[in-house]
């Protein structure tokens, strides 16, 4: 059984008519993965908000007050971020998911889900890109601090880059950041370049490798492949922690990168393995996605990877135009890492 926490309340975390976030995606994922009788292997637990000691050990005072005070009256985090009224406790509300999501690793479950996770780009003290408070930082911070859990890879394979999450962790060898994104030069946020990878006792535990647009499944595949299983086994985590973004489908509206539906029931599957080969924990939040349906979708494809059911969502390969440029990145990235890692 994995452990799937979700709060009707998710829904909730909607920015508006206009915005590329669109609420109701936690509820339709939840419907599709019943319509095709999945959920007879969730186990599904409704989560508490987090608690404000929670977001202390990650943000600061003045940074949690901005938002709470935002949420009181509607106004804006960023330029990209409206906050609309009552967004502070649907944003604990999604830290909570996560964090009983981690929590339950410790105790009785080795997979656990929160489709509300993965705002990737908090940092300390401030935010945009959708994110309010981060829920991967929120959930280490207390697993370090609650249960002196002390190793914790994060694999994070949205399209956009890990921002909030490398800034927090950038000279913390404890937590080692994978991040495959689309290359900032072409999409927000406009970081998580090769040569980014870490400072002073945390270099080599940040690893970052951005796409050209056009890249597509045999890119990422190959990158996966190269790069994620030898960093992982030897880093021996003792929980992974997978951000599972999936506006890298072709038809996202934000970004160009043009994966299919079976490559995400490829990296589930395959991160699943790195967890039964290492610590058994594995802890899945669904991050970006903004085509609603082909979200739904891969997000399924996601569950089928993790559960090893083979009826997946299927669709016909794209061209993949960048695979040289890729190759030559991958050599560029394993030749920085052969400093810190055997690769
Ligand atoms: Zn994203």
């Amino acid at each position: 059984m994995i452990k799937f926490y979700y709060h009707e309340r998710y829904n909730e975390y909607d920015l508006g008519e206009n915005h590329p976030l669109i609420g109701d995606k936690p509820r339709r994922t939840l419907n599709f993965l019943k319509k095709r009788k999945i959920d007879r292997y969730l186990e599904i637990k409704e989560p508490k908000p987090c608690e404000e000691k929670d977001l202390l050990r990650v943000h600061t005072r003045e940074y949690i007050e901005k938002v709470r005070f935002l949420s009181r009256i509607g106004g804006y985090l960023s330029i990209d971020t409206p906050a609309p009224r009552g967004i502070f406790e649907i944003a604990s509300l999604a830290c909570g998911g996560s964090k009983e999501g981690g929590e339950s690793l410790l105790k009785d479950s080795k997979i656990s889900i929160n489709p509300l996770g993965g705002f990737h780009h908090a940092s300390r003290d401030a935010s945009s890109g959708f994110c309010f408070f981060n829920d991967i930082a929120v959930t280490i911070e207390y697993l370090r601090n609650r249960y002196r859990v002390k190793k914790f890879a994060v694999i994070d394979l949205d399209v956009h880059h890990a921002n909030g999450t490398q800034y927090i962790y950038y000279k913390d060898p404890d937590v080692l950041l994978i991040s495959f994104h689309q290359d900032g030069r072409t999409l927000y946020p406009g970081s998580g370049f090769i040569e980014e990878i870490g400072e002073n006792e945390g270099k080599g535990y940040t690893i970052n490798l951005p796409f050209l647009p056009g890249s597509g499944n045999e890119s990422y595949k190959r990158a996966f492949d190269e790069i994620v299983p030898d960093i992982v086994l030897q880093f021996k985590p003792d929980i992974i922690i997978y951000q599972s973004g999936v506006d890298t489908h072709h038809s996202d509206p934000l970004a160009d990168i043009l994966l299919t539906y079976p490559i995400y029931f490829y990296f589930a599957r395959e991160i699943k393995k790195l967890s039964e080969k290492t610590c058994n924990k594995l802890l899945v939040l669904f991050g970006g996605g903004y085509n609603s349906d082909a979200s739904v979708k891969s997000y399924y494809n996601i569950v089928c990877g993790l559960l090893g059911v083979e009826e997946i969502v299927r669709e016909e390969d794209i061209p993949d135009t960048k695979l040289e440029i890729t190759i030559e990145r991958i050599k560029e990235l394993k030749r920085i890492l052969s400093d810190y890692w055997s690769i």
